[in-house]
């Protein structure tokens, strides 16, 4: 067998520069091959979904925005340990340690917290590897489908306090259907 007969993967074809005869010209039995193909599509099931008015199925691993929590007294659970950043492959969050004050035990659960706590949301990779990290139960991927706004500052993605921390109202009524439960 000669070197230009060898074929790996067993698809080769010989190209012919054989001259098209007027028939071929007109590339009638092309467009017929081609229209074929699009009625065929005609009869599938369709991949295509018309969105926003259908949502697609969400997995069931999904994961949505970051959220920092708060305890059933709602108070924020992060201590600032760096931990999540440590552990966290795109290096996406930064954050400020400061000293709970006495009169502020209402608000921070333990003796440090973040001051400033900020993801870019440009980096995240959304792998969860900070949730994992955690050793107080104070970052989550939420499952509320909730997903990074597009915006043309790349300032508007590094996200802070303002937009992580769990809302108040949603811990006190975590709380009292906890204790319904
Ligand atoms: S989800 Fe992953 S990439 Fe995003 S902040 Fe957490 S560790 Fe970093
Ligand atoms: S979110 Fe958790 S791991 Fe990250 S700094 Fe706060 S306590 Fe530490």
């Amino acid at each position: 067998m000669s070197v230009e007969q060898l074929s790996l993967s067993g698809r080769k074809k010989v190209v012919s520069n054989k001259e098209m005869t007027f028939i071929e010209k007109m590339y009638l039995w092309a467009i017929i091959k081609g229209l074929l193909t699009t009625i065929k599509h005609l009869f599938r099931r369709k991949v295509t979904i018309k969105y926003p008015e259908e949502v697609r199925a969400f997995s069931p691993v999904y994961r949505g925005q970051h959220m920092l929590m708060r305890d059933d007294e709602g108070r924020e659970r992060c201590t600032a340990c760096g931990l999540c950043a440590l552990s966290c492959p795109a290096e996406a969050i930064t954050m400020k340690a400061a000293e709970r004050k006495p009169e502020e035990k209402h608000l921070y659960r333990e003796e440090k917290y973040a001051e400033i706590y900020e993801i870019n949301m440009l980096r995240c990779i959304f792998c969860g590897l900070c949730e994992e990290a955690c050793p107080k139960e104070a970052i989550y991927l939420t499952k509320s489908k909730k997903i990074v706004k597009a915006d043309y500052d790349r300032e508007d993605f590094i996200y802070g306090k303002d937009k992580l921390v769990m809302p108040l109202e949603m811990a006190i009524q975590n709380t009292v259907t906890n204790t319904i439960n």
